[in-house]
């Protein structure tokens, strides 16, 4: 019997652990909804329904294989050793590689030891381009393009079943789980087939603006593909996303009545698949970063301990939290994503940015919080981009959002600000950038007062800024950071141009 153990690659094309177990004889398929999965900080039940969804269409597209899909609700030792007393000799083990949060390091150290005690072979696969054991960031890129080579595999078009229904727990009820109930209104939909609509319908059409749809929220709902959480749980392999992407491109390149445009887009969006993997490869290589600054010389700046924090901060978190900062397009962003899962790029940055910088408060519990709300939570991404927004990673050059600039820059007519905080409806463009500096009588004309029907701002803004930027500018003199910045540039930093978006 041969096990495939489903993690976050929920599909059964391009799937090497599946294919190779398909050859090898028969196959037990699985899944195990892990009980400690669902008791970390940034488990949600947003993540539940995608799941939930993505689990349900691989159980079709398995079944249409001839192969069940045994849902578990152990943990992976216990799990193996039920199938073990109940099915007999195990004969290999087959699976993706996992970069994820410790927890899921500690999870695949004890499944390697249990099956090392009994001599049953597990087989792994990279699951993108991240690499185990990488010696050097010098020539990743290569390390990269090779791994996206090779044609994604097709699924097996038949799978010799060996599980059996008793060994099938089903999925369990979000009432089982410690989550509270969902309060979302449109999530995105799971699924391999959903996956490759959304894909092939950015590459067609939705994507041809997409460089200069992706930076406002007005337009990046329908302007970015929108596969980052399928991405994450594996309804689509980036090797997949690659190669459909390099197809479209080269069919533009030799058609005559192409867009203006679209191969730019396609090009742009070709580079944020390869800094996925560039990502994640940061929490591979130090998976310390989900908890602990990269930039050494950055711990104690702010409060890491919320349990020590003061009144103010608190209530500046609380009210980041719930989109009541009083600066429109932070609660603008904060009360979309509560609704949608999803925010475009800049709009996470400057989440991120305003409570690193302007609240001055540590990106753990921000990150936390927002992990919760991201349908597409992926903790290499995630947490490298908490820090890096947040001055942290001791390489990027410090970036300190103004929500205001972003109101100008990407809502000037206020399209989305209104849809998402009604007390600003009747309030000019002119003043929705910084509503908290009309007179009274214009609050009182347009039906705003700031401070009872819209919050007033949490900080000063300027002072806000100051304050940050002079703090983050005298750590960046200081010589210790210099060279904790070129020991980060060594194991983390991109050898080629820097990030810009
Ligand atoms: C604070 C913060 C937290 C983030 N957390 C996550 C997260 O948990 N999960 C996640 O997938 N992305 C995260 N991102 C990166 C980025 O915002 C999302 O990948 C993107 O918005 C997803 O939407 P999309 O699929 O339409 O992206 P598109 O713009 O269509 O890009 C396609 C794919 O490229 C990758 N990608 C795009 N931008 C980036 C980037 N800057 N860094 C790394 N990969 C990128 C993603 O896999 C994405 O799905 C975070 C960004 C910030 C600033």
């Amino acid at each position: 019997m041969h096990i495939v153990w489903f993690k976050r690659d929920l599909r059964v094309t391009d799937h090497e652990p599946l294919s190779a177990a398909a050859a090898a004889g028969d196959v037990l398929c699985l899944y195990a909804f892990e009980p400690e999965a669902w008791q970390q900080p940034e488990a949600d039940a947003r993540h539940y329904a995608f799941l939930t969804e993505c689990l349900e269409s691989l159980r079709r597209a398995l079944a249409a294989r001839g192969a069940r899909l045994c849902v578990t609700h152990m943990d992976m030792p216990d799990a193996l050793a039920r199938i073990e007393h109940d099915l007999g000799t195990i004969d290999a083990v087959y699976a993706h590689e996992e970069t994820g949060a410790a927890w899921t390091h500690a999870r695949d150290e004890c499944v390697r030891g249990w099956l090392r005690g009994r001599a049953i072979p597990l087989h792994e696969w990279p699951a993108n381009g991240v690499v185990r054991g990488l010696g050097t960031r010098d020539r990743w890129s290569r390390h990269w393009d090779r791994r996206m080579a090779p044609q994604p595999l097709p699924a097996p078009s038949a799978i010799v079943d060996a599980s059996c229904a008793r060994l099938d727990d089903g999925i369990p009820p979000l009432s089982a789980l410690p989550l509270s109930p969902a309060t979302h209104r449109s999530l995105q939909q799971g699924g391999e087939a959903n996956a490759w609509a959304l894909l092939e319908g950015f590459l067609d059409h939705r994507g041809v603006e997409y460089r200069h749809a992706m930076s406002s929220p007005v337009t990046a709902f329908d302007g970015c593909s929108r596969i980052s959480p399928h991405l994450a749980l594996g309804c689509l392999s980036i090797r997949q996303a690659h190669h459909a992407l390099e197809a479209k491109r080269a069919a533009l390149r030799g058609s005559n009545d192409r867009l203006p445009g679209h191969l730019d887009s396609l090009k742009a969006f070709a580079g944020r698949l390869r800094w996925h993997c560039h990502f994640i490869q940061k929490l591979e290589d130090e998976p310390e970063l989900e908890w602990r600054n990269l930039d050494r010389s950055c711990d104690g700046l702010r409060t890491e301990d919320a349990s020590m924090w003061t009144h103010q901060e608190r209530a500046a978190f609380e009210g980041w939290r719930d989109g009541q900062t009083g600066f429109p397009m932070v609660d603008a962003c904060m009360r979309a994503l509560h609704a949608h899962g999803w925010i475009n790029f800049r709009m996470r940055a400057m989440l991120m940015s305003f409570a690193g910088y302007q609240l001055w408060l540590h990106w753990r519990q921000p990150a936390i919080h927002l992990a919760r709300l991201f349908t597409d939570y992926e903790p290499g991404i995630h947490y490298s981009q908490a820090q890096m927004q947040t001055g942290t990673t001791g390489i990027n050059a410090p970036r300190i959002y103004s929500p205001a600039k972003q109101v100008r820059d990407h809502d000037p007519a206020g399209h989305f600000i209104r849809r998402w905080i009604p007390a600003l409806s009747d309030v000019p463009d002119s003043w929705l950038a910084e509503p908290y500096r009309m007179p009274a009588n214009l609050q009182a004309r347009y039906g705003c007062r700031i401070g009872s029907d819209y919050p007033a701002p949490a900080v000063d803004p300027e002072t806000a800024y100051r304050a940050a930027r002079e703090c983050i500018a005298s750590l960046r003199r200081n010589p210790a950071q210099r060279a904790e910045a070129q020991r980060l540039y060594t194991k983390h930093g991109s050898r080629k141009r820097r990030q810009r978006r």
